[in-house]
Protein backbone atom coordinates (compact mmCIF):
# COMPACT_ATOMS: atom_id res chain seq x y z
CA UNK A 1 0.00 0.00 0.00
CA UNK A 2 1.56 3.87 -0.95
CA UNK A 3 0.21 6.50 1.28
CA UNK A 4 1.18 10.18 0.05
CA UNK A 5 0.05 12.57 2.89
CA UNK A 6 -0.17 15.94 1.18
CA UNK A 7 0.43 19.81 1.84
CA UNK A 8 0.62 19.12 5.29
CA UNK A 9 2.82 21.26 7.55
CA UNK A 10 4.87 18.99 8.56
CA UNK A 11 7.01 19.70 11.65
CA UNK A 12 9.95 17.08 12.57
CA UNK A 13 12.55 18.64 15.00
CA UNK A 14 14.34 15.62 14.57
CA UNK A 15 15.40 17.36 11.23
CA UNK A 16 14.84 20.75 12.49
CA UNK A 17 11.59 21.00 9.56
CA UNK A 18 8.81 22.86 9.74
CA UNK A 19 7.53 23.55 6.44
CA UNK A 20 4.30 22.58 4.02
CA UNK A 21 5.31 19.33 1.82
CA UNK A 22 4.01 15.94 1.16
CA UNK A 23 5.17 12.00 3.22
CA UNK A 24 5.42 9.29 0.88
CA UNK A 25 4.58 6.18 2.51
CA UNK A 26 5.20 2.50 1.30
CA UNK A 27 5.04 -1.27 2.93
CA UNK A 28 4.93 0.84 6.50
CA UNK A 29 7.95 2.91 6.07
CA UNK A 30 8.26 6.32 4.90
CA UNK A 31 10.28 6.65 1.83
CA UNK A 32 10.52 10.24 0.58
CA UNK A 33 9.41 13.74 2.67
CA UNK A 34 9.25 16.75 -0.03
CA UNK A 35 8.97 20.02 1.77
CA UNK A 36 8.33 22.94 -0.76
CA UNK A 37 7.70 26.36 1.83
CA UNK A 38 8.79 27.10 5.01
CA UNK A 39 6.34 26.68 8.12
CA UNK A 40 6.20 30.09 9.69
CA UNK A 41 5.95 31.67 6.50
CA UNK A 42 3.25 29.72 5.80
CA UNK A 43 1.37 30.91 9.14
CA UNK A 44 2.09 34.59 8.57
CA UNK A 45 0.15 33.96 4.97
CA UNK A 46 -2.78 33.54 7.35
CA UNK A 47 -6.02 32.49 5.33
CA UNK A 48 -4.52 31.75 2.25
CA UNK A 49 -2.90 28.25 2.75
CA UNK A 50 -3.21 25.93 0.41
CA UNK A 51 -3.25 25.06 -3.61
CA UNK A 52 -4.78 21.92 -5.33
CA UNK A 53 -6.43 19.91 -2.40
CA UNK A 54 -5.64 16.33 -2.91
CA UNK A 55 -6.45 16.55 -6.87
CA UNK A 56 -3.24 14.98 -8.65
CA UNK A 57 -2.98 12.04 -10.48
CA UNK A 58 -1.55 8.42 -9.62
CA UNK A 59 2.12 9.27 -9.25
CA UNK A 60 4.64 6.73 -10.02
CA UNK A 61 7.37 8.69 -8.16
CA UNK A 62 9.11 5.82 -7.22
CA UNK A 63 9.25 4.39 -10.37
CA UNK A 64 6.80 1.52 -9.39
CA UNK A 65 4.39 0.70 -12.27
CA UNK A 66 0.58 0.61 -11.81
CA UNK A 67 0.90 -2.88 -11.98
CA UNK A 68 3.01 -3.35 -9.02
CA UNK A 69 1.28 -0.78 -6.34
CA UNK A 70 -1.70 -1.29 -7.32
CA UNK A 71 -3.57 0.80 -4.41
CA UNK A 72 -2.74 3.78 -3.54
CA UNK A 73 -4.20 6.13 -1.03
CA UNK A 74 -3.81 10.32 -1.05
CA UNK A 75 -4.64 11.98 2.38
CA UNK A 76 -4.85 15.29 2.19
CA UNK A 77 -3.76 16.97 5.17
CA UNK A 78 -4.20 21.14 4.10
CA UNK A 79 -4.27 23.61 6.93
CA UNK A 80 -3.37 20.59 9.38
CA UNK A 81 -0.42 19.39 11.12
CA UNK A 82 1.41 16.46 10.28
CA UNK A 83 4.33 15.09 12.96
CA UNK A 84 5.91 12.15 14.26
CA UNK A 85 3.59 10.03 16.08
CA UNK A 86 3.23 10.52 20.38
CA UNK A 87 5.35 8.39 22.62
CA UNK A 88 4.20 7.74 25.83
CA UNK A 89 7.30 6.27 27.90
CA UNK A 90 4.41 6.37 31.05
CA UNK A 91 1.48 4.32 30.42
CA UNK A 92 -0.37 1.49 32.75
CA UNK A 93 -1.92 -1.08 30.18
CA UNK A 94 -3.16 -2.98 33.58
CA UNK A 95 -2.77 -6.33 31.23
CA UNK A 96 -2.11 -8.64 32.72
CA UNK A 97 -4.05 -9.34 35.82
CA UNK A 98 -6.42 -5.88 36.11
CA UNK A 99 -7.94 -6.48 32.57
CA UNK A 100 -11.55 -4.95 34.30
CA UNK A 101 -9.53 -1.87 34.33
CA UNK A 102 -8.00 -1.57 30.87
CA UNK A 103 -6.79 -4.25 28.17
CA UNK A 104 -3.70 -4.18 25.60
CA UNK A 105 -6.58 -3.92 23.03
CA UNK A 106 -8.60 -0.91 24.83
CA UNK A 107 -5.42 0.63 26.02
CA UNK A 108 -3.69 1.06 22.61
CA UNK A 109 -7.35 2.00 20.76
CA UNK A 110 -6.92 5.05 23.60
CA UNK A 111 -3.41 5.57 22.96
CA UNK A 112 -4.21 5.94 18.83
CA UNK A 113 -7.42 7.93 19.22
CA UNK A 114 -5.28 10.44 21.58
CA UNK A 115 -2.12 10.83 18.82
CA UNK A 116 0.12 7.99 20.32
CA UNK A 117 1.36 5.26 17.98
CA UNK A 118 3.56 3.82 20.89
CA UNK A 119 3.31 3.29 24.89
CA UNK A 120 5.51 1.82 27.20
CA UNK A 121 4.11 -0.53 29.66
CA UNK A 122 4.76 0.20 33.09
CA UNK A 123 5.61 -2.91 35.14
CA UNK A 124 2.72 -3.49 38.17
CA UNK A 125 0.46 -5.96 36.35
CA UNK A 126 -0.10 -9.28 38.09
CA UNK A 127 1.77 -10.97 37.63
CA UNK A 128 4.77 -7.92 37.94
CA UNK A 129 6.60 -7.85 35.04
CA UNK A 130 9.49 -8.51 36.29
CA UNK A 131 10.42 -11.33 34.47
CA UNK A 132 10.84 -12.41 31.14
CA UNK A 133 7.99 -14.06 30.23
CA UNK A 134 5.89 -11.49 31.27
CA UNK A 135 7.58 -9.49 28.95
CA UNK A 136 7.10 -11.63 26.15
CA UNK A 137 3.66 -11.91 26.83
CA UNK A 138 3.10 -8.21 26.84
CA UNK A 139 5.53 -8.32 23.44
CA UNK A 140 3.17 -11.33 21.95
CA UNK A 141 -0.50 -9.72 22.78
CA UNK A 142 0.56 -6.21 22.05
CA UNK A 143 1.51 -7.51 18.55
CA UNK A 144 -1.62 -9.67 18.19
CA UNK A 145 -4.58 -7.51 19.53
CA UNK A 146 -2.83 -3.49 19.84
CA UNK A 147 -3.19 -0.83 17.50
CA UNK A 148 0.22 0.50 18.42
CA UNK A 149 3.71 -0.17 19.24
CA UNK A 150 4.22 -0.98 22.84
CA UNK A 151 7.18 -1.39 24.76
CA UNK A 152 7.67 -3.03 28.15
CA UNK A 153 9.01 -1.57 30.90
CA UNK A 154 10.72 -4.14 33.50
CA UNK A 155 10.50 -4.09 37.01
CA UNK A 156 13.73 -3.23 39.12
CA UNK A 157 12.97 -5.88 41.87
CA UNK A 158 11.26 -9.23 42.16
CA UNK A 159 7.49 -8.36 42.82
CA UNK A 160 7.90 -4.58 43.31
CA UNK A 161 8.89 -5.36 46.72
CA UNK A 162 11.96 -3.24 46.22
CA UNK A 163 13.93 -6.31 47.93
CA UNK A 164 15.91 -7.81 45.53
CA UNK A 165 16.53 -6.96 41.82
CA UNK A 166 15.02 -8.47 38.96
CA UNK A 167 16.41 -10.18 36.22
CA UNK A 168 17.18 -7.09 34.59
CA UNK A 169 19.21 -8.51 31.77
CA UNK A 170 17.37 -10.98 30.47
CA UNK A 171 14.02 -8.87 30.41
CA UNK A 172 16.18 -6.32 28.74
CA UNK A 173 17.12 -8.85 26.42
CA UNK A 174 13.49 -9.76 25.88
CA UNK A 175 12.31 -6.35 24.88
CA UNK A 176 12.11 -4.15 28.00
CA UNK A 177 13.02 -0.62 27.29
CA UNK A 178 14.09 0.61 30.68
CA UNK A 179 13.15 -0.21 33.90
CA UNK A 180 11.07 1.05 36.85
CA UNK A 181 8.94 0.44 40.32
CA UNK A 182 6.66 2.36 39.39
CA UNK A 183 3.27 2.63 40.98
CA UNK A 184 6.14 2.27 44.60
CA UNK A 185 9.39 3.96 44.95
CA UNK A 186 13.20 1.87 45.45
CA UNK A 187 12.97 2.90 49.28
CA UNK A 188 16.28 1.02 50.29
CA UNK A 189 18.70 3.30 48.82
CA UNK A 190 21.58 0.34 48.45
CA UNK A 191 19.28 -1.45 46.19
CA UNK A 192 18.55 1.51 43.84
CA UNK A 193 22.45 1.95 43.38
CA UNK A 194 22.71 -1.70 42.69
CA UNK A 195 20.17 -0.99 39.75
CA UNK A 196 21.45 2.38 38.31
CA UNK A 197 24.51 0.75 38.19
CA UNK A 198 23.59 -2.75 36.90
CA UNK A 199 21.42 -0.82 34.05
CA UNK A 200 24.31 0.98 33.27
CA UNK A 201 25.67 -2.42 31.21
CA UNK A 202 22.93 -1.84 28.60
CA UNK A 203 22.29 1.95 29.02
CA UNK A 204 18.71 2.24 29.79
CA UNK A 205 17.14 4.53 32.25
CA UNK A 206 16.02 3.59 35.59
CA UNK A 207 12.78 5.27 35.96
CA UNK A 208 12.20 6.96 39.27
CA UNK A 209 8.68 6.94 40.97
CA UNK A 210 9.94 9.69 43.33
CA UNK A 211 8.02 9.19 46.75
CA UNK A 212 9.14 8.57 50.27
CA UNK A 213 6.45 6.24 51.30
CA UNK A 214 6.78 7.28 55.28
CA UNK A 215 6.28 11.14 54.28
CA UNK A 216 3.65 10.21 52.01
CA UNK A 217 2.01 7.54 54.20
CA UNK A 218 -2.16 7.73 53.93
CA UNK A 219 -1.85 10.96 52.14
CA UNK A 220 -4.64 11.46 49.26
CA UNK A 221 -4.28 14.89 48.20
CA UNK A 222 -1.29 17.73 48.52
CA UNK A 223 -0.40 18.81 51.93
CA UNK A 224 -1.55 22.26 52.40
CA UNK A 225 -4.18 24.61 53.56
CA UNK A 226 -6.77 23.18 50.89
CA UNK A 227 -6.24 19.26 52.64
CA UNK A 228 -6.45 20.88 56.06
CA UNK A 229 -9.60 22.22 55.09
CA UNK A 230 -11.35 19.16 53.77
CA UNK A 231 -10.26 16.98 56.52
CA UNK A 232 -7.95 14.95 54.56
CA UNK A 233 -4.70 13.68 54.80
CA UNK A 234 -1.95 15.54 52.98
CA UNK A 235 1.35 14.28 50.73
CA UNK A 236 4.02 17.18 51.19
CA UNK A 237 6.02 18.77 48.25
CA UNK A 238 9.03 16.89 50.00
CA UNK A 239 7.47 13.47 49.60
CA UNK A 240 8.45 13.53 46.27
CA UNK A 241 11.52 16.47 46.51
CA UNK A 242 13.48 14.56 48.97
CA UNK A 243 13.56 11.16 46.88
CA UNK A 244 14.56 12.91 44.02
CA UNK A 245 17.26 14.50 45.58
CA UNK A 246 18.20 11.15 46.61
CA UNK A 247 18.02 9.47 43.58
CA UNK A 248 20.43 12.48 41.67
CA UNK A 249 22.84 11.57 44.49
CA UNK A 250 22.80 7.56 43.73
CA UNK A 251 22.90 8.36 40.26
CA UNK A 252 25.99 10.63 40.59
CA UNK A 253 27.59 7.82 42.86
CA UNK A 254 26.68 4.65 40.34
CA UNK A 255 27.36 7.22 37.12
CA UNK A 256 23.88 5.22 35.78
CA UNK A 257 20.75 6.74 33.73
CA UNK A 258 18.00 8.25 35.98
CA UNK A 259 14.88 9.26 34.80
CA UNK A 260 12.00 10.91 37.16
CA UNK A 261 8.57 10.43 36.54
CA UNK A 262 5.56 12.41 36.60
CA UNK A 263 7.46 15.71 38.31
CA UNK A 264 4.65 17.52 40.15
CA UNK A 265 6.18 20.21 42.13
CA UNK A 266 8.43 23.38 41.71
CA UNK A 267 11.49 22.70 44.27
CA UNK A 268 11.54 19.32 41.99
CA UNK A 269 11.95 21.56 39.10
CA UNK A 270 14.72 23.00 41.09
CA UNK A 271 16.09 20.15 42.13
CA UNK A 272 16.57 18.45 37.97
CA UNK A 273 17.71 22.17 36.99
CA UNK A 274 21.05 22.14 39.13
CA UNK A 275 21.82 18.54 39.02
CA UNK A 276 21.30 19.30 34.80
CA UNK A 277 23.39 22.36 35.58
CA UNK A 278 26.29 20.31 37.02
CA UNK A 279 26.12 18.08 34.29
CA UNK A 280 24.41 14.78 35.58
CA UNK A 281 22.97 12.61 33.08
CA UNK A 282 19.66 12.59 34.04
CA UNK A 283 16.27 13.54 32.38
CA UNK A 284 12.53 14.13 33.97
CA UNK A 285 8.98 13.81 32.62
CA UNK A 286 5.58 15.48 33.99
CA UNK A 287 2.41 14.85 32.97
CA UNK A 288 -0.46 16.92 31.40
CA UNK A 289 -2.60 17.34 34.73
CA UNK A 290 0.33 18.75 36.55
CA UNK A 291 0.19 21.62 34.41
CA UNK A 292 -3.44 21.86 33.80
CA UNK A 293 -5.08 21.67 36.61
CA UNK A 294 -4.41 22.33 40.53
CA UNK A 295 -5.51 20.80 44.03
CA UNK A 296 -8.86 22.45 43.80
CA UNK A 297 -9.60 19.90 41.68
CA UNK A 298 -10.63 17.85 44.24
CA UNK A 299 -12.87 20.31 45.65
CA UNK A 300 -16.01 18.15 46.17
CA UNK A 301 -14.07 15.19 47.28
CA UNK A 302 -13.54 14.67 43.57
CA UNK A 303 -12.20 10.62 43.16
CA UNK A 304 -11.28 11.58 39.24
CA UNK A 305 -8.71 14.33 40.22
CA UNK A 306 -7.26 11.90 43.09
CA UNK A 307 -3.73 10.91 41.29
CA UNK A 308 -0.55 10.43 42.45
CA UNK A 309 1.89 12.31 42.90
CA UNK A 310 -0.97 14.54 44.02
CA UNK A 311 -2.26 17.88 42.29
CA UNK A 312 -0.42 20.75 43.72
CA UNK A 313 -0.44 24.64 43.89
CA UNK A 314 -1.02 27.25 41.34
CA UNK A 315 3.13 28.53 41.81
CA UNK A 316 4.30 24.80 41.35
CA UNK A 317 1.88 24.78 38.10
CA UNK A 318 3.60 27.83 37.19
CA UNK A 319 7.21 26.14 37.48
CA UNK A 320 6.39 22.93 35.59
CA UNK A 321 5.68 25.21 32.81
CA UNK A 322 9.00 27.17 33.18
CA UNK A 323 10.88 23.98 33.48
CA UNK A 324 9.27 22.63 30.44
CA UNK A 325 10.00 26.06 28.86
CA UNK A 326 13.49 26.11 29.43
CA UNK A 327 14.02 22.59 28.96
CA UNK A 328 14.41 21.20 32.35
CA UNK A 329 11.83 18.58 32.18
CA UNK A 330 12.36 16.43 28.74
CA UNK A 331 8.94 14.78 28.61
CA UNK A 332 5.40 15.36 29.00
CA UNK A 333 4.12 11.85 29.55
CA UNK A 334 0.56 10.59 30.48
CA UNK A 335 0.48 8.65 33.63
CA UNK A 336 -2.56 6.84 32.14
CA UNK A 337 -4.02 5.08 34.89
CA UNK A 338 -7.39 3.77 33.95
CA UNK A 339 -9.95 2.56 37.08
CA UNK A 340 -13.21 0.75 37.19
CA UNK A 341 -15.58 3.34 37.40
CA UNK A 342 -16.79 1.33 41.01
CA UNK A 343 -13.45 1.87 42.43
CA UNK A 344 -13.55 5.54 41.74
CA UNK A 345 -17.09 5.66 43.40
CA UNK A 346 -15.65 4.89 46.46
CA UNK A 347 -15.06 7.63 48.94
CA UNK A 348 -12.31 9.93 48.59
CA UNK A 349 -9.59 8.15 51.02
CA UNK A 350 -10.36 4.83 49.48
CA UNK A 351 -10.62 5.75 45.59
CA UNK A 352 -7.49 4.83 44.13
CA UNK A 353 -4.81 6.93 42.63
CA UNK A 354 -4.66 7.82 38.70
CA UNK A 355 -6.08 9.21 35.77
CA UNK A 356 -7.00 8.20 32.58
CA UNK A 357 -4.84 10.36 30.19
CA UNK A 358 -4.18 9.35 26.93
CA UNK A 359 -6.97 10.91 25.30
CA UNK A 360 -6.89 14.46 26.62
CA UNK A 361 -2.99 14.72 26.82
CA UNK A 362 -2.44 16.44 23.36
CA UNK A 363 -5.37 18.78 24.01
CA UNK A 364 -4.35 19.55 27.26
CA UNK A 365 -0.78 19.67 25.93
CA UNK A 366 -1.72 22.23 22.73
CA UNK A 367 -2.75 24.71 25.84
CA UNK A 368 0.98 25.49 26.25
CA UNK A 369 1.13 26.34 22.55
CA UNK A 370 -1.77 28.26 22.75
CA UNK A 371 0.07 30.13 25.80
CA UNK A 372 3.11 30.92 24.37
CA UNK A 373 5.06 28.39 26.60
CA UNK A 374 6.34 26.09 23.86
CA UNK A 375 5.45 26.05 20.28
CA UNK A 376 4.21 23.18 18.38
CA UNK A 377 8.20 21.93 17.27
CA UNK A 378 9.31 21.89 20.82
CA UNK A 379 5.80 19.88 22.12
CA UNK A 380 6.27 17.25 19.46
CA UNK A 381 10.16 16.68 21.37
CA UNK A 382 8.70 16.05 24.30
CA UNK A 383 5.88 13.87 23.31
CA UNK A 384 7.74 12.17 20.58
CA UNK A 385 11.88 12.80 19.70
CA UNK A 386 12.75 13.02 23.69
CA UNK A 387 11.05 9.56 24.26
CA UNK A 388 12.40 8.05 21.94
CA UNK A 389 16.09 9.45 22.23
CA UNK A 390 16.30 8.62 26.31
CA UNK A 391 14.98 4.74 25.11
CA UNK A 392 16.46 4.96 22.50
CA UNK A 393 13.83 3.67 20.41
CA UNK A 394 14.16 4.09 16.56
CA UNK A 395 10.99 6.36 16.43
CA UNK A 396 9.59 9.95 16.91
CA UNK A 397 11.23 11.10 13.94
CA UNK A 398 9.53 11.32 9.95
CA UNK A 399 13.49 10.55 8.20
CA UNK A 400 13.14 8.95 5.30
CA UNK A 401 13.76 5.00 5.79
CA UNK A 402 11.54 4.99 9.50
CA UNK A 403 8.49 3.50 9.99
CA UNK A 404 5.86 5.42 9.04
CA UNK A 405 4.04 6.67 12.50
CA UNK A 406 2.74 9.62 11.87
CA UNK A 407 0.17 11.54 13.65
CA UNK A 408 -2.07 14.14 11.63
CA UNK A 409 -4.00 17.14 14.13
CA UNK A 410 -5.98 19.57 13.50
CA UNK A 411 -5.33 22.78 15.89
CA UNK A 412 -8.09 24.82 15.39
CA UNK A 413 -10.46 21.88 15.48
CA UNK A 414 -11.74 22.28 19.11
CA UNK A 415 -13.63 18.81 21.00
CA UNK A 416 -15.47 18.83 24.67
CA UNK A 417 -13.96 16.16 26.66
CA UNK A 418 -16.53 12.99 27.08
CA UNK A 419 -15.28 10.52 29.62
CA UNK A 420 -17.72 8.16 28.75
CA UNK A 421 -16.65 8.26 24.78
CA UNK A 422 -12.95 7.03 26.06
CA UNK A 423 -11.46 4.15 23.70
CA UNK A 424 -9.90 2.92 27.02
CA UNK A 425 -11.94 1.41 29.76
CA UNK A 426 -10.84 4.22 32.25
CA UNK A 427 -13.64 6.84 32.20
CA UNK A 428 -11.34 8.80 35.52
CA UNK A 429 -10.76 12.24 34.50
CA UNK A 430 -10.78 15.78 35.84
CA UNK A 431 -10.97 17.12 32.40
CA UNK A 432 -14.44 15.66 31.75
CA UNK A 433 -16.50 18.42 29.86
CA UNK A 434 -13.71 20.38 29.50
CA UNK A 435 -13.07 22.23 25.76
CA UNK A 436 -9.54 21.34 24.55
CA UNK A 437 -8.10 22.71 21.42
CA UNK A 438 -6.41 20.27 18.63
CA UNK A 439 -7.74 17.24 17.34
CA UNK A 440 -5.55 14.31 16.42
CA UNK A 441 -7.51 13.51 13.62
CA UNK A 442 -5.37 10.87 12.07
CA UNK A 443 -3.14 8.61 13.03
CA UNK A 444 -0.60 6.09 11.33
CA UNK A 445 1.33 3.35 13.29
CA UNK A 446 3.72 2.06 10.41
CA UNK A 447 1.58 2.60 7.68
CA UNK A 448 -2.06 1.19 9.05
CA UNK A 449 -4.37 4.04 9.46
CA UNK A 450 -6.64 4.90 12.35
CA UNK A 451 -8.62 8.24 11.54
ZN1 LIG B 1 4.45 6.69 39.57
ZN1 LIG C 1 2.66 5.58 36.74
Amino acid sequence: MKIIIKNGRIIDPSQDMDGIGDIHIENGKITKIVVRRNGETEKRRAGKTEGPNGKSVEGNAEGHSVAESPRQREIDAAGLFVMPGLIDMHTHLREPGFEYKETIKTGTAAAVKGGFTAVCAMPNTNPVNDNSSVTDFIIRKAIQEGACTVYPIGAITRGQKGEELAEMGIMFGEGCVAFSDDGRPVMNSQIMRRALEYSRSFNVPIISHCEDLNLSEGGVMNEGLLSVTLGLRGIPAEAEETMIARDIALAGLARGRLHIAHVSTRGSVRLVREAKERGMDITAETCPHYFSAGEKAVLGYNTNAKVNPPLRTEEDMEAIKLGLKDGTIDVIATDHAPHHRDEKLMEFDHAPFGISGLETALGLSLRLVEEGVLTVGQLVKKMALNPARILGLNKGTLRSGSDADITIVDLKKEFSVKAEEFASKGKNTPFDGWILKGTPVLTMCKGKIYE
